[in-house]
């Protein structure tokens, strides 16, 4: 008899008293109430930097539109330099040309992005970016290498250079693997 009682009791008490009650008194007067989340930016790039007001360098993201991949050569000591400058960092001038650089090239480092991805690339992982010996130019070129998954790049792979439309309307470069 003594053991039969307590058993009966038990859950009535416990369970169901106790939920009525929290949810009747402490939940809508106590809790504030959150505002939605604003929608997350696509990348860490608040302003469209492409644009002519924003950037002395929009003529490079006009050009790459056009399906051309440039950057400047400075008239005073004619060397092409990457990234494209407003001004020489030898000569100081200003007055620079926009040329096309060649396209082709060869991945001479490259990585893996497996986690961890920036924000607004979440669900692009796993990605690969890497150093690109471009063909005909005294510099190495950084940037995101697709067309072959990640575990199987390899040091040496031919790359050609190809324009991105990004989803927020912007353009970038790609380098994408070509088949040998
Ligand atoms: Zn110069």
């Amino acid at each position: 008899m003594s053991t039969e009682a307590p058993r009966e009791r038990r859950p009535a008490p416990v369970l169901a008293p106790a939920a009525s009650a929290e949810s009747g008194t402490t939940s809508p007067p106590e809790t504030p109430k959150k505002p939605p989340a604003p929608p997350l930016p696509f990348l860490l790039d608040f302003f469209p930097l492409e644009d002519a007001k924003q950037t002395r360098l929009s003529a490079f993201f006009d050009n790459l539109r056009a399906g051309r991949l440039t950057t400047t050569r400075c008239r005073k000591d004619g060397r092409v330099r990457w990234p494209p400058r407003v001004v020489c960092p030898e000569c100081h001038t200003s007055e620079l040309d926009w040329v096309d650089l060649p396209v082709d090239g060869r991945i001479y480092a490259f990585s893996a992005v497996l986690m961890g991805a920036p924000l607004g690339m979440e669900s692009e992982v796993p990605f690969v970016v890497g150093l690109v010996e471009v063909d005909g130019v005294p510099f190495r070129m950084f940037g995101r290498i697709v067309g072959t998954p990640w575990d199987q790049c390899h040091v040496g792979q031919k790359v050609r250079a190809e324009p991105y439309d990004l989803p927020d309307g912007r353009v970038f470069y790609r380098f994408r693997t070509v088949p040998a």
